[in-house]
C-alpha cells in the first residue's frame, strides 16, 4: 500500500490518527472474513473493517472523482480501495501485531462461530443454548453461538424450523435445534445465492445493485397470508427489533 488517506475519522469509532502511518509502505498478505468484520492482514496488523449499515467499499484502478461520504483511501500500487458511507456507522480500526492474534481482539473474541464451519449443527446450537432463558430469536441476534443470522434471516430461519422467536432459548430440544440449525444454513446459502437482502441503497463491490427482501417467507410480511397455512403473518417487537412468524406454523 503506498497511503491511505482518512478525510473523515468520525465513524462508528475514531479512525485511529496513525492509521495512514500504520499502512503506508505494508503489503496485504490475507484477506479474511468474521463475522461481519472484514481483516487486512499486513504483517505489522490488522486492517478491521466493518461496512456499518451503509458503508461501501469500492474498488478502482483509477480512483474517478471523490463524492460526498467518501471517508477513506486504501492507495495501492494496482488502484485505489474506497469506503463510503453516508451513515457513518461502520468502523475502520487497527489491531497490532504486538497486540496478539487477530482473533482475540476485543471485537471478535465474543463472536459465534461461522454458520458454514463444519462445527456448527444442531448439537452446538442444543449445548450453546443451555441455560439461555432469553427468547432464542434473540439469542440468535446476538450472535454469540453463531455469527451471521441477522434480523431478516432469524425471523426466516425461525419459520422455516416452525420454532416460535419468542421461546426460549434453553427450552429448545436437541431435536428442534437440528431442525433450526439446518434452516439457519439453508435459508443463508438460499440469500446468498441471490445476493443478499440489504438496504435500498445497497451497492456491490463492483457497483452492482442489491436485492431487497426478495421473496421473504415470513420478514416483512406482517397481515399478509402464510405462504404455507395461509393464516395472517403476525409482526412483534423484540428488544426494538421486528419480528414476524406464523402463529399456526410455529405454535411454541
Ligand atoms: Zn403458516
Amino acid at each position: 500500500m503506498r497511503a491511505a488517506q482518512v478525510r473523515e475519522a468520525r465513524l462508528r469509532w475514531p479512525v485511529p490518527v496513525d492509521l495512514e502511518a500504520r499502512l503506508a509502505g505494508c503489503t496485504v498478505l490475507a484477506v479474511e472474513r468474521r463475522g461481519k468484520y472484514l481483516l487486512f492482514d499486513v504483517g505489522s496488523g490488522t486492517l478491521i473493517v466493518h461496512l456499518g449499515m451503509s458503508g461501501t467499499l469500492r474498488w478502482f484502478s483509477q480512483a474517478p472523482p471523490l463524492i460526498a461520504h467518501d471517508h477513506v483511501d486504501i492507495v495501492t500500487d494496482r488502484g485505489t480501495l474506497r469506503y463510503n458511507d453516508p451513515r457513518r456507522f461502520g468502523a475502520m480500526l487497527w489491531h497490532d501485531a504486538s497486540g496478539g492474534p487477530i482473533s482475540a481482539h476485543s471485537l471478535l473474541a465474543s463472536l459465534g462461530i461461522e454458520p458454514f464451519d463444519a462445527r456448527f449443527d444442531g448439537a452446538w446450537l442444543y449445548r450453546a443454548s443451555r441455560g439461555r432463558r432469553v427468547a432464542v430469536k434473540q439469542w440468535l441476534l446476538a450472535g454469540h453461538c453463531v455469527v451471521g443470522v441477522g434480523n431478516i434471516y432469524a425471523s426466516e430461519s425461525l419459520f422455516r424450523a416452525g420454532i416460535r422467536p419468542t421461546v426460549a432459548a434453553a427450552r429448545l430440544s436437541l431435536a428442534r435445534c437440528d431442525r433450526l440449525a439446518q434452516a439457519i444454513r439453508v435459508t443463508l446459502a438460499e440469500a446468498i445465492e441471490r445476493g443478499g437482502s440489504s438496504l435500498r441503497d445497497f451497492v456491490g463491490s463492483d457497483g452492482s445493485g442489491g436485492y431487497f427482501q426478495l421473496d421473504c417467507a415470513v420478514y416483512g410480511r406482517a397481515g399478509e397470508p402464510c405462504r404455507v397455512c395461509a393464516a395472517p403473518v403476525r409482526l412483534i417487537r423484540q428488544q426494538q427489533r421486528a419480528t414476524y412468524f406464523c402463529a399456526s406454523c410455529q405454535p411454541r
